[in-house]
C-alpha cells in the first residue's frame, strides 16, 4: 500500500502533492519523498525517512514554484527505510525520477545489465530509473522509454516517472494487477494517484489504467497507450459525491474490488516480512524476541489453530506449513468446537487464532479457553486494535485495508501468507529449517503477487463458466492435500454468495459417499495442480466423469495432461507447489461471484449473512 501522486498543470505542484500524501497517511509507510521540475530543467528532490510530517518539515517553504511533480510514501519490499532508498528514486545524473508501487521481480538481471553507474539503493526501484535515462539520452520519448523498460520488467507493479529534459510531463505504467493507478482530470491540469482518496479533493473526473496500460499527462493533455504503443480510448467517469461509491470505483460490487485487490494485499501482507538481502523472513517486530525467543520456540510441542469458516481454511492450508517447516504437529479446529471440547492444552501448545475482524465470539472464547490453559497465543488479524489482539500475545496484522463484502477474500489470502511467514519464522527459531528452504520459499513468496494477479486473468473464463453453470442446484468441490482447503472455501464462497447448495470434500472421501450423488446436473470443480497427489486426483476426476459428471479442473500452468478427461481445465499460473493454495483460490472466488451475479444474488451481503459474528 505505497502512496503515489503526481501533478502537472499551472499551479504549484508541492502544496497538491503533501495533500494527496496526506489523504494516503492511513495506509501506513516508512518514509516519503517528493520530485518536482520545471521549465528550468532542474530537478528538485527531497526525501525524508518515517512519518510524513518529517517531509513536510523538510519541504515547506523551501519547494520551487514547480507545477509538475511526483510524490511517494513508500512501505519497503526491497531494501530498509531510509533515505537512500527513498521514492523518488534518480539515475546517477538526477536527470530522470521514477516512484513504484510493487516489485521488479528481475532487478538482479536488471541491473546487472543495464547500470549506468553505482547503484545509491537497495531498491529494486532504481535500475527503472537507470534503464530510463539511457534512453532518454538516446532522444527517446519518454512514454516509449518507458514502455521500453517496463516491457523487460517482470512483476506486478505500477510506476510513475518524470525526466528534466521533458518538463510538464508524468508517464505511468501500470505492469500486472498489483497496485493501480487512477487518472485526475482538472481544468488545465491532469493529477495520478495511486488510489482515488488521493485525489478527490481535486478532481471528481477519472479514469482508470488496466494492467498493461500506460498513460502521458501534461497539463492540457492525456494520451493512454498499450504496451506495443497503440493509443486507448478511456471515457471519463464522474464520480459521484458519495463516498462508498467512490470507494468502489470501477467495480460493481466491494467483492469483485476485493477480489481484484488481492495481488496488492498480498504484498502488503509480505511487506518487512520476507526480505531479500539475504532472503529470510523476519516477524521480530510483531514477535520481540524477548518473548518468542529461540528458547521459546523450541520448547513447543504443538500448534493449535482456531479460526470459523474461511479463516478455518487458511488454517488448513498454514497446517502443511507448520508441519513441514517448523517440524510441529498441528492440529486445526473450529473455534466453537473447540470452546466446548475440553480440549488438551498446556504452556508448550502454541495457539493460532485468525479472525479477519478480530471480534468473532467464537474465536474470542477460543482463545479464553487457551488463556486459560497457559498457552502462548498468536493471532492473525485485519483490524488494528482489535480484541484478538489485546487478548493474545503477538498479533500479525494481514494490512489489507477493510474488506467490506460479506464473503471473504483478500483476507484469506492474507491469512495463508502470514501463516506461512509464521511457519518459516518458527522453523529458524526452531532450528528446524535449512537456510536454502527458507531462502527458496522467500524468492517464491516475492513472485507471489505477480502470480495472484495472473490468477485473475482467469476473470473471462471464470465468468464464461459461471454462465454455463448458473443453473445448477448442486454443486461438489474436491481437493486433496493443500487443494483440501481450497476445495472448502469454493463451496463456502459458492454458498454464500449465489445460494448454491455446494460440498467441499477431500476427494478420497468422495467413495464413502458423495460419489452417490454424482449425475449430469451436479458439476465437480477438482483441486488439480501437479503436486504429490496428482494421480490420486486424476483417478477421482476420472470416477466423476464415469458417472456422467462434468469435472471443472483447476490444473498447474502448462498441464493440459487432463485434456480430454476433465470437462473444463482452468490453467493456473506458475507458482511453487506449497504456496498453490494462495493462487488456486481466486479462480473459485471468481467462479462463486460471477454465478451469484447470474443468479441475480445480492453478492456484497448475502441473505442471513453478516461480516463480523460477534454471536454464537
Ligand atoms: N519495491 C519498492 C521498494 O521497496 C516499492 C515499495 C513500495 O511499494 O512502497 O522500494
Amino acid at each position: 500500500m505505497c502512496g503515489i501522486v503526481g501533478y502537472t498543470g499551472r499551479r504549484p505542484a508541492g502544496p497538491i502533492l503533501l495533500d494527496g500524501l496526506r489523504r494516503l497517511e492511513y495506509r501506513g509507510y516508512d518514509s516519503a519523498g517528493i520530485a518536482l521540475t520545471d521549465d528550468d530543467q532542474r530537478m528538485y528532490v527531497a526525501v525524508a525517512t518515517g512519518k510524513l510530517d518529517a517531509l513536510v518539515q523538510k519541504v515547506e517553504g523551501h519547494y520551487p514554484p514547480a507545477t509538475s511533480g511526483l510524490g511517494h510514501t513508500r512501505w519497503a519490499t526491497h531494501g530498509e527505510p531510509s533515505d537512500r532508498n527513498a521514492h523518488p528514486q534518480l539515475d546517477p545524473d538526477g536527470r530522470v525520477a521514477v516512484i513504484h508501487n510493487g516489485i521488479v521481480e528481475n532487478f538482479e538481471a536488471l541491473r546487472a545489465k543495464y547500470a549506468r553507474g553505482p547503484f545509491a539503493s537497495d531498491t529494486d526501484t532504481e535500475v527503472l530509473a537507470h534503464m530510463l535515462a539511457t534512453r532518454v539520452e538516446a532522444g527517446l520519448d519518454l512514454l516509449d522509454a518507458l514502455r521500453e523498460v517496463v516491457g523487460e520488467a517482470e512483476g506486478a507493479f505500477s510506476v510513475v516517472v518524470m525526466a528534466v529534459d521533458q518538463p510538464g510531463r508524468l508517464v505511468a505504467a501500470r505492469v500486472g494487477n498489483a497496485g493501480g493507478i487512477v487518472v485526475g482530470v482538472g481544468d488545465g491540469e491532469h493529477l495520478l494517484a495511486s488510489d482515488l482518496n488521493a485525489l478527490l479533493s481535486q478532481t471528481r473526473r477519472v479514469t482508470f489504467l488496466e494492467p498493461g496500460e500506460l498513460v502521458d499527462i501534461t497539463a492540457d493533455a492525456v494520451r493512454y497507450v498499450d504496451l506495443d504503443g497503440a493509443d486507448l480510448a478511456k471515457q471519463v467517469e464522474v464520480l459521484s459525491y458519495d463516498p462508498v461509491s467512490a470507494t468502489k470505483g470501477p467495480y460493481k460490487h466491494f467483492m469483485l474490488k476485493e477480489t481484484f485487490e488481492q495481488p496488492e494485499a498480498v504484498l502488503n501482507a509480505i511487506r518487512g516480512r520476507y526480505l531479500v538481502h539475504p532472503h529470510r523472513v523476519d516477524l521480530s517486530a510483531e514477535l520481540p524476541p524477548e518473548r518468542f525467543s529461540e528458547t521459546w520456540a523450541r520448547d513447543l510441542s504443538r500448534i493449535v489453530i482456531v479460526g470459523m469458516g474461511t479463516s478455518m481454511h487458511s488454517a488448513m492450508v498454514g497446517r502443511h506449513y507448520f508441519e513441514r517447516f517448523a517440524n510441529l504437529p498441528t492440529e486445526v479446529d473450529n473455534s466453537s468446537e473447540f470452546r466446548y471440547r475440553q480440549p488438551v492444552l498446556d504452556e508448550r501448545t502454541l495457539v493460532i487464532s485468525i479472525a479477519q475482524s478480530g471480534e468473532t465470539v467464537d474465536t474470542l472464547a477460543a482463545m479464553d479457553e487457551a488463556r486459560r490453559a497457559g498457552c502462548t497465543q498468536i493471532t492473525i488479524c485485519n483490524t488494528p486494535g482489535a480484541q484478538t489482539t489485546r487478548v493474545a500475545d503477538g498479533a500479525i496484522l494481514m494490512r489489507v485495508g477493510p474488506e467490506i463484502a460479506v464473503a471473504s477474500t483478500k483476507t484469506m489470502l492474507a491469512s495463508m501468507v502470514l501463516l506461512h511467514s509464521l511457519a518459516l519464522y518458527l522453523g529458524r527459531l526452531r532450528g528446524a529449517l535449512s537456510v536454502e528452504t527458507e531462502a527458496q520459499q522467500v524468492e517464491a513468496v516475492l513472485r507471489l503477487p505477480s502470480a495472484v494477479g495472473e490468477a485473475l486473468d482467469l476473470a473471462p473464463q471464470m465468468q464464461a463458466l459461471a454462465e454455463q453453470y448458473a443453473g445448477a442446484e448442486d454443486f461438489l468441490f474436491l481437493g486433496r492435500g493443500l487443494g483440501l482447503p481450497v476445495a472448502m472455501e469454493g463451496a463456502l464462497k459458492l454458498k454464500e454468495v449465489s445460494y448454491i447448495h455446494a460440498e467441499g470434500y477431500a476427494a478420497g472421501e468422495m467413495k464413502h459417499g458423495p460419489i452417490a450423488l454424482i449425475d449430469e446436473k451436479m458439476p465437480t470443480v477438482a483441486l488439480a495442480p501437479q503436486d504429490d497427489v496428482a494421480d490420486k486426483m486424476r483417478s477421482n476426476i476420472e470416477q466423476v466423469r464415469a458417472r456422467r459428471g462434468e469435472v471443472i479442473a483447476v490444473v498447474s500452468h502448462g498441464d493440459r495432461g487432463l485434456e480430454g478427461v476433465a470437462t473444463h481445465l482452468v490453467e493456473l499460473p506458475e507458482v511453487d507447489a506449497l504456496l498453490c493454495p494462495i493462487v488456486s483460490t481466486v479462480p473459485l472466488q471468481l467462479l462463486a461471484y460471477y454465478i451469484g451475479l447470474s443468479r441475480g444474488a445480492d453478492v456484497d451481503q448475502p441473505r442471513n449473512l453478516a461480516k463480523t459474528v460477534t454471536v454464537e
